[in-house]
This record gives C-alpha cells, sequence and structure tokens, in this order.
C-alpha cells in the first residue's frame, strides 16, 4: 500500500526539498548510493571488483529541467569513464544512463538526448566497455527504444532495460530477443497506471518469468535484474534448459540490496553486475528504493524520530 504513495512522493518538489534537508537522510541514502563525486567512487570500483564483482555505473538525476543540464550530464559520465580507464576493466565496469537526464522529456528531447548519449556511448566503448538505457516511466519508452536501435547501428552491444510490470514488454522482449541485443530485464520500478501495467505482484512476476524464458530462448545477452531468490533460480534453470553457458547472460542487483548473494552468486561462477550509483542529485532513486520495500521507509522513518 506504501509504494504507491513513497512513488507519488518522489515526483514532488515539496517532498524532495523535505526530505533532502533532514539532517538524518544522507546516513540512510549511503546505504544506497555509496558516494557523491567521481573521486570517492573509483576505491568502490576497485573493491567490488576484487571481490570478483562487475559493475554498472549510474550517476543519479533525471528529468532536468533544461538543456544546459543535458550538457552537464554527458560530462558526469565522460569524466567517469576518464576515471576508470587506468582501472584497465573493460567490460567489467559498464555504465547506466536515464535519458531523462540527458533532456528527453523537454521539447526536442529525443534529439537532445540521442545527441548527448553519443559521446558517452563512444567514449565507453573507446575503452573496451559499454552503456545500457535504463527503462524510466512508459511514456519514455519509445523514444528510448529508438534511441537504442539508432545506437546500435554503430555500438552494437549497447543495451537498453524492459520491465515485466508493462504490459507491452512481451512484445518487446520478442524484438530485442531476435534482434541479439543484450536486455536488462527488471520488475519495473514506477508509479504505472492499470491500462498499461500489471498492478499484482503475482502477475508481475509471472510476466517476468515468461518474458526471461523469450530472452534466454533468444540471440541476446539476457541480464537478470532481480534480487527476488524466487526468480534467481527459475533464471538459472532457465538458462540450463536453453543450453546457455555461465557467460551467456548475467545476474544484476543494485548496491546495498542483498550483498551476500552478490557474493554468492560471483561464487559459484556467474557474472554478477552490482549496479552502482552515484551523485548528488539522488532523490528520485532513494524514493524507488524506499517504495520497494516498505522495512525501508520504517527505518528512514525510526532514524529520523530517533534524532
Ligand atoms: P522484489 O520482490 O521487489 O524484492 C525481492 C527481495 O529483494 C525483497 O524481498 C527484499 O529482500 C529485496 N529487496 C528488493 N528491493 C529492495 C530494496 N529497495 N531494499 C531492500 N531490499 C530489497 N527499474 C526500472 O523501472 N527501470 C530500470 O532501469 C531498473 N534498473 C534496475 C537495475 C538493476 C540491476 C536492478 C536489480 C533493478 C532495477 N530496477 C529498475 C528496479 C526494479 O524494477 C525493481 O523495482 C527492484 O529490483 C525490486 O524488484 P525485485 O526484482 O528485486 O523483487
Amino acid at each position: 500500500m506504501l509504494g504507491p504513495v513513497i512513488l507519488a512522493a518522489s515526483r514532488s518538489d515539496r517532498i524532495r526539498r523535505l526530505v533532502s534537508a533532514a539532517p538524518v537522510t544522507k546516513q540512510v541514502v549511503d546505504r544506497f548510493i555509496p558516494g557523491e563525486t567521481v573521486d570517492d567512487i573509483v576505491p568502490i570500483v576497485a573493491d567490488l571488483t576484487g571481490k570478483g564483482l562487475d559493475l554498472t555505473m549510474d550517476v543519479v538525476g533525471e528529468d532536468i529541467t533544461t538543456p544546459e543540464q543535458s550538457t552537464i550530464a554527458r560530462d558526469a559520465y565522460l569524466a567517469l569513464v576518464d576515471h576508470i580507464k587506468d582501472l584497465d576493466l573493460g567490460p567489467r565496469v559498464e555504465m547506466s544512463v536515464k535519458l531523462t537526464m540527458f533532456g528527453q522529456t523537454l521539447p526536442g528531447g529525443h534529439e537532445l538526448a540521442l545527441a548527448n548519449v553519443r559521446p558517452v556511448v563512444e567514449a565507453a566503448a573507446a575503452i573496451g566497455t559499454t552503456v545500457t538505457l535504463d527503462a524510466e516511466d512508459h511514456t519514455t519508452l519509445d523514444s528510448m527504444f529508438a534511441i537504442h536501435e539508432e545506437l546500435r547501428k554503430d555500438f552494437p552491444q549497447t543495451g537498453c532495460v524492459i520491465q515485466a510490470y508493462l504490459f507491452r514488454t512481451e512484445a518487446d522482449a520478442r524484438r530485442l530477443a531476435a534482434s541479439g541485443s543484450r536486455v536488462r530485464l527488471v520488475k519495473g520500478a514506477y508509479k504505472e497506471p492499470a491500462e498499461v501495467a500489471y498492478q499484482d505482484k503475482h502477475e508481475i512476476d509471472k510476466a517476468y518469468v515468461r518474458i526471461l524464458r523469450t530472452l534466454m530462448d533468444g540471440d541476446g545477452y539476457p541480464m537478470v535484474g532481480s534480487h527476488d531468490p524466487r526468480l534467481i533460480s527459475i533464471a538459472q534453470e532457465l538458462a540450463r534448459t536453453a543450453g546457455r553457458k555461465l557467460d551467456e547472460y548475467e545476474f544484476q542487483m543494485l548496491y546495498g540490496i542483498r550483498s551476500d548473494e552478490h557474493l554468492r552468486l560471483a561464487a559459484e561462477g556467474h557474472r554478477m553486475r552490482v549496479y552502482t550509483a552515484y551523485g548528488t542529485d539522488w532523490y528520485g532513486y532513494f524514493m524507488r528504493r524506499l517504495a520497494e520495500k516498505p522495512a525501508n521507509l520504517r527505518f528512514f522513518a525510526r532514524s529520523m524520530l530517533s534524532r
């Protein structure tokens, strides 16, 4: 019940100001977003890769309001590439981007986002790695898939994300699987209306399994984005049935969530990629993490009250 309320709050400027100004917020935020600057994050990259984990790096930010902020987003990712290139980790450290952080929803935003994300994809390719386009709310997805298709003409390894809760996703998965793309499948983290998305958790899980089977049976590279233990074991079974070797798919989880499971899967020989977000514009990302698990909200509320 609380999830949709928190997701609605994630779009409110008034609540953003309140939450951001709360004195304890930062210490709770750190669990999910372990740094503010690129200098903070490089030791974390070295630490996690040293433990056998791969990473996808996200500079937090979304829904920008001026075209200039799109250039700032581009430059933040270019600085990240510059900082990680000396670690020489190639595809072990890739990047995830949200196109609304590149201006996708501004007037003329499709072209603006494509123009500013392309240099990031080019820079990633130059150090032997790649970029995945995150999935945001359903109104942004046609543009995201068009940008993905455009980028794949020059950089076929560019990935994208699909969300099991949307009715459209089974068709998207068939198209992407046939085209041999890298695809991360997640349940979906936004507040979506009943006209476009399943609302029932059980229905979402069933859709996740159907879509994952399509990806595993297809020609692409499936990236299983979930912390759900049941879905993880189903994914292993589907990969076995499809005859995939351990390096022909991967698991992905978020930094700070089920960290023991990251290490367990990596120790079993799986490729395990940790989605690691950093930066100062953390509000939307943080609120989605609160919405996913009511216990997080209780912890947050308790830490405010205990001050
Ligand atoms: P759930 O059933 O929600 O969780 C299973 C178990 O995992 C829970 O019981 C709990 O133990 C643990 N858990 C899950 N979430 C939390 C949390 N926040 N805090 C503490 N414990 C938790 N969504 C998008 O819409 N677009 C994206 O581009 C996107 N990218 C993602 C990338 C990765 C690598 C991952 C893992 C998720 C991403 N998501 C994205 C979020 C996703 O849609 C879900 O909201 C999120 O993963 C929770 O679903 P779950 O599959 O883990 O299952």
